[in-house]
């Protein structure tokens, strides 16, 4: 793509280009350089730890996230999990049921949902053998309504990372805008697409709390794109989407860097030695390559070997009804006493 055509202007939705955004009590009024008494937002005065409304921009949490990622605070827009940030894309740039996104199965199934939800028809360009993405009929099926493309990069649920030179071409011959999900970048010997940012106007990054930083719980999405990307989001985002807890325990977590490191590669060391142990279960017949947390495996009948599992207490899932992923089980990289568990059981299930 040639940069200087780039107009985002040209995607996002005309009523989301004129759109006057909510403004909050705490957005007005941001000068705290003294102590300042605060009456306007209609809160409980009495102070509990989380009477008053959180910072709508997030901005503590922004400012480690931007060091660490060598980019401007007004590169990253937060939401309440990835699923959120998503949904927000959805609405900033497709105009319901005029505009398409591409997504490339077997991938995540919540890009499917999100264009259900919000009347986007979904076009699906299945991924060839070897989970690769076929770029000339990616860009065949592309129209001028085609907004946005999304890459699920280490894609879920075959593990392994999309190759670099297709999705360069991509990004390069696809009119939208590129998504690439970077949920499990942690667990991949590779580096995150943000240092690309100022190269491709039409890239967005998303990354999780989720996975590697073991937050699940607290719901953070975090969106990297060019400053007028954010800005187009920001002006359609709740004003409170990312609650007061949940910035605090991030950036407590955040701050542990070394500790989330130990954790990843502990996690890692676990992919390699079940992928190992995994080879010897005579009804295991292919073991794709990871480059997350999970390992995908076909095996003769995932159905059955779905519910032996369960009768043993151990909960997979099972991904057999996606494309190309027939008799294919999905396993989770756990402790390693739960990986253990997980390889003894396989194992005497075999024997049976
Ligand atoms: C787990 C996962 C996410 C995480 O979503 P959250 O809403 O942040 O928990 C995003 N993308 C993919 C591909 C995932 O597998």
């Amino acid at each position: 793509m040639n940069k200087i055509q780039f107009d985002i202007k040209q995607l996002v939705r005309k009523n989301v280009l004129c759109l006057k955004p909510y403004s909050s009590a705490r957005d007005e009024f941001t000068d705290f350089d003294q102590d300042m008494i605060f009456l306007d937002a209609n809160e409980n005065p009495y102070e509990n730890g989380v009477n008053r409304y959180p910072d709508p921009q997030q901005k503590s949490l922004k400012t480690i996230l931007a060091n660490q990622n060598k980019v401007s605070e007004k590169n990253i827009l937060l939401g309440n999990g990835s699923d959120e940030v998503l949904d927000l894309i959805f609405r900033a740039f497709c105009e319901p049921s005029i505009d398409n996104v591409i997504t490339l199965p077997p991938t995540y199934g919540m890009y499917k949902v999100l264009a259900d939800i919000n009347n986007i028809k979904e076009q699906q360009v299945w991924l060839e053998k070897g989970f690769q993405p076929n770029v000339e009929s990616i860009l065949a099926t592309a129209n001028s309504n085609s907004k946005l493309l999304f890459i699920c990069s280490p894609n879920n649920p075959s593990g392994n990372l999309i190759d670099q030179e297709r999705i360069e071409q991509l990004l390069d011959g696809f009119k939208g805008l590129v998504v690439i999900d970077e949920a499990y970048i942690d667990f991949a010997d590779t580096k995150s697409w943000i240092e690309r940012m100022d190269k491709y106007p039409n890239l967005i990054i998303t990354q999780t709390l989720s996975k590697a930083y073991g937050m699940a719980g607290i719901r953070l999405g975090i969106c990297y794109a060019s400053e007028e990307i954010i800005g187009i989001l920001n002006k359609i985002k709740p004003p409170y989407n990312v609650n007061e807890l949940t910035q605090q325990r991030a950036l407590q977590r955040i701050a542990k860097e070394n500790q989330i490191k130990t954790e990843v590669t502990t996690i890692i060391e676990g992919r390699i030695q079940v992928k190992e142990t995994l080879s010897a279960v005579n009804f295991v017949e292919e073991i794709f390559e990871s480059d997350a947390n999970f390992i995908l495996v076909r095996v003769d009948d995932a159905n059955k070997r779905y519910d032996q599992l369960i009768r043993e207490g151990i909960v997979v899932r099972n991904r057999s009804t996606q494309p190309l992923c027939d008799n294919t089980l999905r396993f989770t990289i756990g402790t390693k006493q739960e990986n253990e568990k997980l390889i003894q059981t396989l194992t005497s299930i075999s024997k049976s």
